[in-house]
Protein backbone atom coordinates (compact mmCIF):
# COMPACT_ATOMS: atom_id res chain seq x y z
CA UNK A 1 0.00 0.00 0.00
CA UNK A 2 1.91 3.35 -1.05
CA UNK A 3 0.40 5.30 2.11
CA UNK A 4 -1.05 4.62 5.30
CA UNK A 5 -4.63 5.42 5.71
CA UNK A 6 -6.09 8.07 8.31
CA UNK A 7 -2.71 9.57 8.77
CA UNK A 8 -3.83 13.16 9.92
CA UNK A 9 -1.87 15.47 7.47
CA UNK A 10 -2.81 19.02 7.94
CA UNK A 11 -3.15 21.42 11.43
CA UNK A 12 -5.66 20.05 13.43
CA UNK A 13 -7.02 22.76 16.29
CA UNK A 14 -9.69 20.11 17.80
CA UNK A 15 -11.96 20.95 21.43
CA UNK A 16 -12.53 17.36 23.06
CA UNK A 17 -16.26 18.48 23.91
CA UNK A 18 -19.59 16.27 23.30
CA UNK A 19 -21.21 17.76 20.06
CA UNK A 20 -24.80 19.46 20.74
CA UNK A 21 -27.51 16.97 21.26
CA UNK A 22 -29.49 18.71 18.62
CA UNK A 23 -27.24 17.38 15.79
CA UNK A 24 -29.39 14.84 13.23
CA UNK A 25 -26.72 12.01 12.20
CA UNK A 26 -29.50 10.15 11.28
CA UNK A 27 -28.83 10.01 7.70
CA UNK A 28 -25.01 9.53 7.52
CA UNK A 29 -25.69 6.66 10.43
CA UNK A 30 -27.74 5.16 7.77
CA UNK A 31 -25.39 5.42 4.83
CA UNK A 32 -22.56 4.74 7.09
CA UNK A 33 -23.97 1.44 7.85
CA UNK A 34 -24.90 0.67 4.25
CA UNK A 35 -21.52 1.38 2.43
CA UNK A 36 -20.05 -0.83 5.49
CA UNK A 37 -22.14 -3.61 4.34
CA UNK A 38 -21.07 -3.08 0.65
CA UNK A 39 -17.08 -3.17 2.09
CA UNK A 40 -16.77 0.56 0.58
CA UNK A 41 -15.92 1.65 4.31
CA UNK A 42 -15.16 0.12 7.71
CA UNK A 43 -11.98 -1.74 8.71
CA UNK A 44 -10.55 -5.32 7.79
CA UNK A 45 -7.10 -6.95 8.78
CA UNK A 46 -6.89 -7.94 4.70
CA UNK A 47 -7.13 -3.91 3.48
CA UNK A 48 -4.49 -1.38 3.59
CA UNK A 49 -2.86 -2.80 6.87
CA UNK A 50 -5.83 -3.21 9.06
CA UNK A 51 -6.52 0.65 9.34
CA UNK A 52 -9.96 1.78 9.10
CA UNK A 53 -11.20 3.65 5.46
CA UNK A 54 -14.09 5.40 4.43
CA UNK A 55 -15.59 8.40 5.56
CA UNK A 56 -18.82 10.25 4.92
CA UNK A 57 -20.20 14.17 5.88
CA UNK A 58 -23.07 16.55 5.81
CA UNK A 59 -22.67 19.86 5.63
CA UNK A 60 -24.21 22.40 8.70
CA UNK A 61 -25.13 25.59 8.36
CA UNK A 62 -21.50 26.82 9.76
CA UNK A 63 -18.84 23.84 8.86
CA UNK A 64 -19.97 20.36 8.17
CA UNK A 65 -20.60 17.00 10.40
CA UNK A 66 -18.07 14.11 9.63
CA UNK A 67 -17.44 10.37 10.85
CA UNK A 68 -14.27 10.53 13.24
CA UNK A 69 -10.86 10.08 12.54
CA UNK A 70 -9.75 5.39 12.76
CA UNK A 71 -13.82 5.05 13.27
CA UNK A 72 -13.56 1.87 10.74
CA UNK A 73 -14.18 -0.61 12.75
CA UNK A 74 -17.37 1.21 15.12
CA UNK A 75 -20.41 -0.99 14.48
CA UNK A 76 -22.86 0.77 17.02
CA UNK A 77 -22.23 4.71 15.24
CA UNK A 78 -23.75 7.23 17.90
CA UNK A 79 -22.86 10.91 18.15
CA UNK A 80 -19.34 10.51 19.59
CA UNK A 81 -17.72 9.01 16.71
CA UNK A 82 -18.16 12.52 14.29
CA UNK A 83 -16.84 15.50 14.57
CA UNK A 84 -17.89 19.29 13.78
CA UNK A 85 -15.68 20.55 11.48
CA UNK A 86 -16.18 24.34 12.26
CA UNK A 87 -13.58 25.70 9.98
CA UNK A 88 -11.73 24.57 6.83
CA UNK A 89 -8.52 25.67 5.06
CA UNK A 90 -7.29 23.69 2.63
CA UNK A 91 -4.98 26.80 1.41
CA UNK A 92 -3.98 26.83 4.78
CA UNK A 93 -3.81 22.86 5.54
CA UNK A 94 -5.92 23.67 8.92
CA UNK A 95 -8.86 22.38 10.38
CA UNK A 96 -10.83 23.86 13.44
CA UNK A 97 -13.18 21.24 15.45
CA UNK A 98 -15.17 20.00 18.05
CA UNK A 99 -16.23 16.89 19.22
CA UNK A 100 -15.48 13.33 21.02
CA UNK A 101 -13.23 12.29 18.36
CA UNK A 102 -11.02 13.86 16.09
CA UNK A 103 -12.01 14.44 12.38
CA UNK A 104 -11.22 12.18 9.68
CA UNK A 105 -7.59 12.69 8.12
CA UNK A 106 -9.52 13.54 4.79
CA UNK A 107 -11.80 16.11 6.23
CA UNK A 108 -9.90 18.67 3.72
CA UNK A 109 -11.09 17.34 1.36
CA UNK A 110 -14.36 17.16 2.21
CA UNK A 111 -14.05 20.55 2.66
CA UNK A 112 -12.55 21.16 -0.87
CA UNK A 113 -15.84 19.89 -2.39
CA UNK A 114 -18.01 21.80 -0.21
CA UNK A 115 -16.04 24.96 -0.95
CA UNK A 116 -16.35 24.48 -5.02
CA UNK A 117 -20.20 23.56 -4.99
CA UNK A 118 -22.44 25.12 -2.66
CA UNK A 119 -25.13 23.05 -3.45
CA UNK A 120 -23.54 20.03 -2.25
CA UNK A 121 -24.62 19.29 1.36
CA UNK A 122 -23.17 14.77 1.68
CA UNK A 123 -19.97 13.66 0.08
CA UNK A 124 -18.91 9.75 1.02
CA UNK A 125 -15.04 9.23 0.77
CA UNK A 126 -15.40 5.26 0.34
CA UNK A 127 -12.90 2.53 -0.65
CA UNK A 128 -13.55 -0.16 -3.91
CA UNK A 129 -10.80 -1.63 -5.73
CA UNK A 130 -13.32 -2.50 -8.55
CA UNK A 131 -14.43 1.19 -9.51
CA UNK A 132 -11.13 2.53 -8.57
CA UNK A 133 -9.24 0.13 -11.44
CA UNK A 134 -11.75 -0.04 -13.96
CA UNK A 135 -12.24 3.79 -13.68
CA UNK A 136 -10.61 5.04 -16.70
CA UNK A 137 -12.82 2.26 -19.02
CA UNK A 138 -15.83 3.38 -17.00
CA UNK A 139 -14.95 7.21 -17.59
CA UNK A 140 -14.82 8.02 -14.01
CA UNK A 141 -12.79 11.16 -13.61
CA UNK A 142 -9.50 10.42 -11.38
CA UNK A 143 -7.52 13.19 -9.53
CA UNK A 144 -3.94 13.18 -10.48
CA UNK A 145 -1.63 10.76 -8.50
CA UNK A 146 -1.66 13.01 -5.64
CA UNK A 147 -1.21 12.74 -1.61
CA UNK A 148 -4.91 12.44 0.38
CA UNK A 149 -5.85 15.08 2.96
CA UNK A 150 -3.61 17.78 1.97
CA UNK A 151 -3.81 20.64 0.15
CA UNK A 152 -2.61 19.02 -3.37
CA UNK A 153 -5.46 17.09 -2.86
CA UNK A 154 -8.10 19.69 -2.57
CA UNK A 155 -6.64 21.74 -5.61
CA UNK A 156 -6.77 18.61 -7.59
CA UNK A 157 -10.79 18.26 -6.36
CA UNK A 158 -11.66 21.87 -7.33
CA UNK A 159 -9.81 21.19 -10.63
CA UNK A 160 -11.93 18.30 -11.30
CA UNK A 161 -15.20 19.58 -10.40
CA UNK A 162 -14.94 22.70 -11.87
CA UNK A 163 -15.67 19.93 -15.08
CA UNK A 164 -19.21 19.05 -16.26
CA UNK A 165 -18.97 15.39 -16.42
CA UNK A 166 -17.23 15.08 -12.76
CA UNK A 167 -20.62 17.52 -11.24
CA UNK A 168 -22.88 14.93 -13.74
CA UNK A 169 -21.74 11.80 -12.49
CA UNK A 170 -21.72 13.14 -8.77
CA UNK A 171 -18.24 10.78 -8.47
CA UNK A 172 -14.44 11.10 -8.97
CA UNK A 173 -11.84 8.28 -7.64
CA UNK A 174 -8.45 9.64 -6.71
CA UNK A 175 -5.27 8.11 -8.38
CA UNK A 176 -2.57 8.33 -5.87
CA UNK A 177 -4.92 7.08 -3.10
CA UNK A 178 -5.21 3.23 -3.43
CA UNK A 179 -9.04 1.75 -4.27
CA UNK A 180 -10.21 6.05 -2.96
CA UNK A 181 -13.74 6.93 -4.78
CA UNK A 182 -15.14 10.21 -3.66
CA UNK A 183 -19.01 10.83 -4.32
CA UNK A 184 -21.20 13.61 -3.61
CA UNK A 185 -25.12 14.91 -3.40
CA UNK A 186 -27.43 17.37 -2.66
CA UNK A 187 -29.02 14.63 -0.92
CA UNK A 188 -27.69 11.74 1.02
CA UNK A 189 -29.94 9.58 -1.87
CA UNK A 190 -27.98 11.43 -4.31
CA UNK A 191 -24.47 10.84 -3.00
CA UNK A 192 -25.04 6.98 -2.10
CA UNK A 193 -26.73 6.38 -5.40
CA UNK A 194 -24.06 8.06 -7.40
CA UNK A 195 -21.41 5.68 -5.62
CA UNK A 196 -23.96 2.05 -5.58
CA UNK A 197 -24.63 2.42 -9.02
CA UNK A 198 -20.67 3.18 -10.07
CA UNK A 199 -20.25 -0.08 -8.19
CA UNK A 200 -22.99 -1.93 -10.03
CA UNK A 201 -21.44 -0.91 -13.24
CA UNK A 202 -17.66 -1.85 -12.24
CA UNK A 203 -18.70 -5.29 -10.76
CA UNK A 204 -20.94 -5.78 -14.12
ZN1 LIG B 1 -9.33 7.02 2.01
Amino acid sequence: MAEQEGVIKYQLDHEEAPLPDAMDIEPLVLWREKLVECGLVGQDPERYDGYGFGNLSMRLDEGFLITGSQTGEVKDFQIEHFAWVRQADPEENRVLSLGQTPPSSESLTHAAVYAALPEVRFVFHAHSPDIWRRASELHVPETAPVPYGTPEMAREVARLLALAETRAQRLFTMAGHEDGVLSFGATAIEAGEALLGALWRAQT
